[in-house]
């Protein structure tokens, strides 16, 4: 039983993940979440075996079964003709599984954190605690709330997401990248699309400057897509705004009809602009410590975000867990940064890149990429099969 308390601020998929390791490890924690309730922007989350290996170990496997959908097969289509370009099984014949060693899932968002939250029995949840800053000592941090509480703590985790208050304190004020591209969200009953060819799969639709991806949630009755278009800027300083319908619908002229019946079938009412993080200079100080958005923010190309941050909860709490509280806090959170940077540093450029290979425009280059899309599980198996307990820097590339 260790004698450090942590304080995880954000009760979001990575806080929460942390807050099950932690107790694993029997190390006392208080998870501080600004929201009143569990709740998530967004609709849903598609989670990869690197994330579900580890969901498992934390004793949800049953739960988060009961309440996600196990895709088809992840399949790429083309823009116009809706030609496949590569079929890779997942759910089909138990293939992913048997690859990858855990299953893939598509999981609403809400679904999820309550499932995690659950299993956490809601114990050390405190909602309503917007942190607004900190103080790190060479004995402690005082956490500070906007509700007037503050809280003492060993180690504090800033698990609070892309707009981190905690960051500024670990490496200055850092912007956001915009990636060059706005994705618009949206769930549609399968009912309302005739056109598609097949709601089952994990399914990408690439094309010059665009593309849709879309998995079914909610017992296969309900589709999930995020569809992204390529832009020249973004000049509004708020990630988010106010669109119409049509915008996104006349995006997609020209593309196959189940594309555009599928970004009109519902009031998509907002559009994201995409960014990342450039890499940060650090991820700690002696007390302070990145996980997940708050690190490492990517574009959500790869489905990967998440499942980063849930190794990144899992291997925080592992080099915590044989460090006394009074003895050398910072090697344990150096031995974590070390651990993660330099992974997440080549998922952020992945996503990156698979937004460039997906928005290529039809022309001699198409051939090479599609022999790419050909090939995906064997590329990104260094992802997949990753388990964040047993790994080390090396397994970086390891295929
Ligand atoms: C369009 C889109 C689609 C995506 N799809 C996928 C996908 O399919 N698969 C995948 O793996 N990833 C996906 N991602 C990425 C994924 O959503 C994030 O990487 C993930 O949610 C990060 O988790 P987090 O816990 O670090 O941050 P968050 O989920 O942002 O949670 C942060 C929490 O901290 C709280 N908080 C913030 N500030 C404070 C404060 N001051 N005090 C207290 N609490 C605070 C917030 O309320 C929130 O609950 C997608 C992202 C986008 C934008």
């Amino acid at each position: 039983m260790s004698d450090l308390r942590v304080a995880v601020v954000g009760g979001g998929i990575g806080g929460l993940v942390l807050a099950l390791a932690l107790r694993e490890h029997g190390i006392s924690f208080q998870v501080y979440e600004q929201a009143d309730e569990l709740r998530e922007i967004g609709a849903a989350v598609a989670l990869s075996a690197n994330g579900t290996r580890e969901l498992r170990r934390l004793g949800l496997g049953d739960q988060l079964e009961a309440i996600s959908v196990v895709p088809s097969a992840l399949v790429i289509r083309r823009w116009d003709t809706g030609e496949i370009i590569a079929d890779h099984p997942i759910g089909r014949d138990g293939a992913y599984e048997a690859r990858f060693g855990a299953p893939y899932f598509g999981v609403h968002r809400v679904a999820l954190l309550q499932a995690l939250s659950q299993r956490l029995s809601g114990e050390r949840l405190r909602l309503g605690h917007r942190c607004v800053g900190l103080e790190e000592g060479s004995s402690g941090v005082e956490v500070y709330f906007a509700n007037g509480a503050s809280s003492t703590a060993d180690v504090v985790v800033g698990a609070d997401g892309v707009h981190s208050v905690i960051r500024p304190h670990v490496v200055g004020e850092v912007r956001g990248r915009f990636s060059g591209t706005v994705g618009y969200r949206g769930l549609v009953p399968v009912e309302d699309l005739p056109s598609l060819p097949d709601p089952t799969p994990l399914q990408f639709w690439a094309g010059p400057g665009r593309h849709l991806l879309h998995y079914a949630i909610d017992g296969g009755r309900t589709v999930n897509f995020l569809a992204v278009v390529r832009v020249p800027e973004w000049t509004n300083s708020a990630w988010m705004e106010a669109c119409a319908v049509s915008d996104a619908v006349d995006a997609f002229a020209g593309w196959h009809p189940a594309v555009t019946e599928m970004v009109g079938a519902t009031d998509i009412g907002s559009r994201w602009a995409l960014h990342d993080l450039a890499p940060l200079p650090r991820w700690h100080s002696d007390r302070v410590v990145l996980v997940g958005d708050a690190a490492h923010t990517m574009v959500p190309h790869q489905g990967q975000g998440a499942n980063q941050t849930i190794e990144d909860s899992v291997a925080v709490a592992d080099c915590l867990a044989d460090a006394p509280a009074s003895g050398d806090l910072r090697s344990a959170l150096s031995r974590y940064e070390k651990r993660r940077r330099k992974r997440t540093v080549v998922v952020q450029w992945l996503s990156r890149r698979t937004a460039d290979l997906m928005h290529l425009p039809d022309g001699p280059q198409i051939a090479h990429r599609d022999s790419q899309f050909a090939a995906l599980y064997s590329e990104l198996a260094w992802i997949h099969s990753y388990d964040a307990h047993a790994a080390q820097p090396a397994a970086l590339g390891a295929a």
